[in-house]
């Protein structure tokens, strides 16, 4: 299937141009052409001009942009990707150059957070297992034992997730021993995402390990109100005296190794979360709640999943203090030209397709080309932000389960919504979407950039940033 290249009129500053949405280029154009591509549908044009109808007369053609574009179209158009279908081989050789392994170790938490994606706001996927050391610890096994008997020398990053991975310590420990005696000659770098509450106890161990953290807090205590134990009381101070503590005590570690990450919701916001982090010489990572998964119609997440209404003043202040977060948070996400036509370019397909013949459909994992995230129970997904229904097998006693035949039609799938209703998307050439994590969305057509909504990103940007 033939992906056709397309076309955004911009008039900036008295002057014309097309965007090529493929191959990133701006084309000066007169008013006229300009004018042609507002309003007449872009295939159609490009059709008229290819057939040089009497729209523009041949004399004028080998000096006019239309030309010019109908052949850069002609030869420009790509071909979309089709995955290859899977073999179990290709699996596991995904998994064996795999270069983050991410184990969920526990779905218990000692927190009970009022937003929690496992709490009452969303319909319930995991079922608050504990978490089995042994059985933990062999899924990694199986997966070091793959790469050391294939020689795999890369550097590899794991990371420990939950729940809260710090009430399964045991496990961490056994995982680590496990990790540096099986494959000793590896550069691994071990990192967890905590909420910090039990990080005193423990930090001599982390530190000895050079363990990346990520400190989970929403900013002071008015901010943070919602991350609560389970007694209902509040767990700032806790946290607060936990970070304070290792800030004092490993200066060094905590400048080099700690990182926040902070929730904006309707009782945080990013001005007060960059001043409080501020004091630790730190800018937090900002996110949002999750919206796939929560329970229909809940008013009490639509009440939480509202964002401060920031003043004038405020942003003002905000974009001179801190730049590139106002840039991140405030700007659209696709402010510039670049990244709005930008190809995403997959890793490690080298031998399955060539790069600049195709279009790849959409901004999905190839298999494990990011990472591998293992379930408490074994099952295998792409990584933790995945939902949890796109299973691509299970670590069993007896080693790889691979569902080959649901991998093949997650694959399909990802290829039949491109066709039937990407093409028309004016992002289809610079899509990031992924849809293993952003599957409802995509499903029901929420990300669509039509032509229209193009039009008017394109010339905000240009007219804001040049
Ligand atoms: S710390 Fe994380 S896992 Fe624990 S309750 Fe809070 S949001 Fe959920
Ligand atoms: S969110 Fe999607 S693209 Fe990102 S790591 Fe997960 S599966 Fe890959
Ligand atoms: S419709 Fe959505 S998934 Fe398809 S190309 Fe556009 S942004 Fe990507």
């Amino acid at each position: 299937m033939i992906m056709k290249n397309k076309y955004i009129p911009i008039h900036y500053n008295n002057n014309y141009y097309l965007y090529d949405c493929l191959n990133k280029y701006l084309f000066t154009v007169d008013e006229k052409a300009y004018h042609e591509f507002k309003n007449c549908d872009n295939n159609r044009l490009l059709e008229r001009i290819n057939k040089s109808t009497s729209l523009y007369p041949k004399s004028d053609k080998n000096n006019n942009i239309f030309h010019v574009l109908s052949t850069i179209n002609t030869i420009n158009n790509k071909k979309l990707y089709i995955y290859p279908e899977f073999q179990r081989k290709n699996v596991i050789e995904s998994i064996i150059r795999t270069q983050h392994i991410t184990l969920e170790i526990t779905e218990l938490c000692n927190l009970n957070c009022i937003y929690c994606c496992y709490g009452k706001l969303y319909l319930k996927t995991q079922h608050n297992q504990i978490g089995d050391k042994n059985r933990i610890t062999d899924f990694l096994k199986k997966i070091l034992y793959l790469k050391a008997n294939n020689q795999i020398i890369t550097d590899l990053r794991i990371s420990f997730y939950g729940g809260e991975p710090l009430i399964q310590f045991d496990t961490i420990k056994e995982c680590v021993e496990i990790a540096c005696s099986i494959l000793p000659n590896v550069n691994i770098k071990f990192a967890m995402t905590t909420n910090a509450v039990l990080l005193d106890k423990h930090i001599d161990y982390l530190i000895m390990h050079d363990f990346d953290i990520c400190i989970s807090l929403d900013g002071n205590k008015a901010n943070n109100q919602y991350r609560i134990f389970k007694n209902g009381k509040q767990s700032f101070e806790t946290v607060k005296k936990n970070i304070d503590f290792i800030q004092k005590k490993h200066p060094i570690f905590f400048e080099k190794n700690i990182s926040f990450s902070t929730v904006l919701h309707n009782k945080s916001n990013c001005i007060d979360a960059c001043h409080f982090f501020s004091q630790y010489k730190k800018e937090p990572i900002f996110s949002y709640l999750s919206i796939s998964g929560t329970k229909k119609r809940s008013k009490k997440f639509s009440e939480i999943n509202t964002q401060h209404q920031y003043n004038e003043k405020e942003l003002e202040n905000f974009k001179l203090d801190y730049p590139e977060l106002y840039k991140s948070l405030f700007s659209n996400p696709n402010d510039t030209i670049y990244s709005w036509g930008r190809n995403r370019v997959p890793k490690n397909l080298n031998e399955l397709f060539k790069e600049e013949q195709y279009i790849y459909p959409g901004g999905s994992c190839f298999l494990f080309q990011n990472r591998i995230f293992i379930t408490v129970n074994g099952d295998i997904l792409l990584c933790e932000k995945s939902s949890r229904k796109f299973k691509f097998g299970k670590i069993t006693n007896k080693g790889f389960t691979i569902y080959l035949k649901r991998i093949n039609k997650y694959y399909h799938d990802i290829i039949e919504i491109y066709r039937n209703q990407c093409t028309d998307c004016y992002k289809c050439f610079s899509c990031p979407k992924c849809y293993f994590s952003s599957h409802d969305e995509i499903n029901k057509g929420l990300c669509i950039c039509p032509k229209e909504q193009a039009i008017k990103e394109m010339n905000d940007i240009v007219n804001s940033k040049l």
